[in-house]
């Protein structure tokens, strides 16, 4: 027989799949990890499971203890699937710019969803980072894994998601490309394979036009997961070689050709992903090995970057049914 005990146990080794059809201008092999694979459906659950070890190791964490957390979804399913299997109860804060059917999964695992809006500073009361601090404050036993500070986030990229990739590729990869949000993935990732293939991986790190990363003021885009306007502890800036900043036009139109010339369905922020690794790409030679991680799947965007009625009520009517992406991107 051959199953496995728990959910949990599914969690990483995620696969690779080469690109081929928006790669047609590229000589170098580009892959995809694709993390919507994993149980909970993004890389979250890597960071999830890491957070919650050390937290019971440390103490934090006492039998029926609660976690507060804020996060734009995919965080909180994968500490909603841990914390379930060792009975704790689960309060989660998401801003208002997430897609309903985010909200809906998290609520579905059993968890709590306090909604707040996106227009405010993060200083602001009402700010996502201060109403789970208050609720972190005021209900007791509560544990806030804090996953832009936490540095078991960066850890568990370091002690999984690296090495999977320097496995599968059979230590040839040359360059290593993911969207930067935490910055967990990019730091983690990034400095074992740095450090496994001493320093012969480059490291490139793309965010959203007007994120902090790409020099940017914290200007708002639509693009979840990635982009701050703040720097979080969890992002170690000696880590990425590079760093690409890409417009949620780009993303989403990307988005939308990975689902229908790759056959891979996945959120916004891995179309961004994919939008800055072909732009590096382009200028490599056909023996490069890339290796682009893909955070989530697309199914929580169906009502957005998949729904033409909404990309035209943001703007983004070049890319609309009839039309075919790659003219858009032309
Ligand atoms: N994409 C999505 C959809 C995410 O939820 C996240 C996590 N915030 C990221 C990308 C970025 O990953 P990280 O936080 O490790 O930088």
């Amino acid at each position: 027989m051959h199953f496995a005990d728990s959910i949990t146990d599914l969690i990483g080794d995620t696969p690779l799949v080469r690109l081929h059809r928006v790669t047609d201008d590229i000589a170098c092999t580009v892959l995809v990890k694709l993390e919507y694979l994993n149980p909970g459906g993004s890389a979250k659950d890597r960071i999830a499971e890491r957070i919650i070890d050390a937290a019971e190791k440390a103490g934090h964490l006492q039998p029926g203890g609660t976690i507060v957390e804020p996060t734009s979804g995919n965080t909180g399913v994968g500490l909603a699937l841990v914390a379930q299997q060792r009975g704790y109860r689960c309060v989660f804060v998401v801003p208002d710019k997430v897609g309903t059917d985010k909200i809906d999964v998290l609520r579905a695992y059993g968890a709590d969803v306090v909604v707040t809006p996106t227009s405010v500073p993060a200083d602001s009361p009402e700010s996502y980072y201060s109403v789970s601090d208050r609720l972190a404050r005021e209900i007791p036993g509560a544990f806030k894994p804090n996953q832009y500070e936490n540095p078991n986030g960066p850890r568990s990229h370091y002690e999984t998601t690296g090495p999977e990739i320097w496995r599968d590729t059979d230590g040839t990869i040359t360059h290593f490309v993911a969207g930067v949000g935490t910055g967990g993935t990019i730091t983690g990732t990034g400095r074992y394979l740095r450090e496994v293939s001493g320093d012969a991986v480059r490291i490139v790190g793309v965010d959203p036009e007007g994120s902090v990363y790409s020099g940017g003021t914290g200007r708002p885009y639509l693009v979840e997961g990635v982009g701050e306007d703040i720097w979080p502890g969890a992002y170690d800036p000696a880590v990425p070689h590079e760093i690409v900043a890409v417009s949620d036009a780009e993303a989403f139109a990307m988005t939308r050709r990975l689902a229908r010339e790759e056959g891979i369905l996945v959120g916004g922020s891995s179309g961004m992903a994919v939008v800055g690794a072909l732009r590096v790409a382009r200028a490599l030679p056909a023996e490069a090995v890339m290796v682009v991680l893909l955070p989530d799947g697309g199914r929580g965007y169906l009502g957005k970057i998949f729904n033409d009625g909404w990309m035209r009520s943001y703007g983004f009517s070049a890319v609309e049914a009839g039309e075919t992406v790659a003219d858009v991107l032309a």
